[in-house]
């Protein structure tokens, strides 16, 4: 794994800063980059709170202490990590009381949420009031994909650090390990995250890809049978919810892409030829309106196979 000081330059000098300047917060928020970097992000700043070897305030990463750490082996810092759809009130409560329990008094003590974006209004309200009074030595470090997911009592209250987006080395190579071409994976990391990639070999990324412009081109020529790819074609393909996550990642990007045709930007990822040109672009706008609810009832854990079929009614008219 590539060295967080490294691959993250600038979010690193500014804490550095604050660190020195003893200007430290208790509540941060930490997006863009991937999951991955996130938490290594996350586990560096703790590590800041615990190293023995402080140089100039920043971590060695090699001390027992940052080891533990790293290994998730110190009680002090929790972190909620889940593979559900959502992250609910009691995790939280759960976890802030285990919070509390583990302390030895006037230590710190480091909540790291992964994935916040999961967090349900109940947890996001329930976490903001331990943010709005935080208790004793706690920090929270939420991480989550885009700032803009979190409720904005939230964003307002913590300190938002966006990480740089840079394609990662590592994660590149270990796509390429599952078959994904290098420019494939370059361009698939810019709309999903490595996590839910490396859940599908290279070849069926392709095929999906496929799969979904075939789909959409036969809804433009209202074909009504279009009904049909979604079981034949597109279905196959998507065996758990990490595919999913996928199929909704690449549409986001189809629909931006034909706006962006449509614009004359030059700036398209999947799609280079305007699949929908038997629609005008509100009807555009609408279809991917009409995305952003099924995601919407996808998460609250409608079965993705009647929500792409209900997609297909739609997208046919
Ligand atoms: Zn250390």
């Amino acid at each position: 794994m590539e060295d967080i000081t490294q691959e993250q330059p600038k979010v690193i000098s500014e804490f550095q800063k604050i660190i020195q300047a003893n200007m430290l917060s208790h509540a941060y928020l930490i997006d863009d980059a991937s999951s991955q970097v996130r938490n290594q992000m996350a586990i560096w700043i703790a590590q800041t709170q615990f190293c023995e070897h402080l140089v100039d305030g920043l971590p060695d990463q090699t001390c027992q202490k940052c080891q533990n750490i790293a290994l998730g082996d110190n009680p002090d810092v929790l972190q909620v990590t889940t593979d559900k759809q959502s992250i609910g009130v009691d995790d939280i409560k759960f976890f802030k009381k285990e919070a509390n329990m583990t302390a030895t008094q006037g230590n710190r003590r480091i909540l790291i949420i992964n994935e916040a974006e999961k967090m349900t209004s109940a947890a996001s309200n329930n976490l903001l009031k331990t943010i709005e009074e935080p208790e004793g030595n706690l920090m929270i470090i939420l991480l989550c994909n885009s700032a803009k997911q979190m409720l904005p009592t939230i964003q307002s209250r913590v300190q938002i650090f966006h990480l740089s987006n840079k394609s990662n080395s590592d994660e590149i190579a270990d796509l390429q390990k599952v078959g994904y071409k290098e420019a494939t994976a370059k361009l698939a990391l810019t709309m999903s995250d490595v996590k839910y990639l490396l859940s599908m070999n290279g070849d069926n990324y392709q095929a999906l890809h496929g799969a979904i412009i075939t789909w959409l081109k036969r809804c433009n020529n209202r074909q009504p049978d279009s009904f049909i790819d979604v079981q034949t074609d597109i279905m196959p393909l998507i065996e758990n919810k990490s595919h999913q996550q996928l199929f909704f990642d690449m549409m986001n990007q189809i629909f931006s892409d034909i706006l962006s045709i449509r614009y004359n930007l030059d700036n398209t990822k999947l799609v280079n030829e305007d699949i929908l040109s038997n629609r005008n672009i509100p009807t555009v706008v609408e279809f991917s309106e009409e995305l952003f609810h099924a995601e919407e009832m996808w998460k609250s854990n409608v079965a993705f196979q009647a929500i792409l079929e209900d997609l297909s009614l739609k997208y046919v008219n």
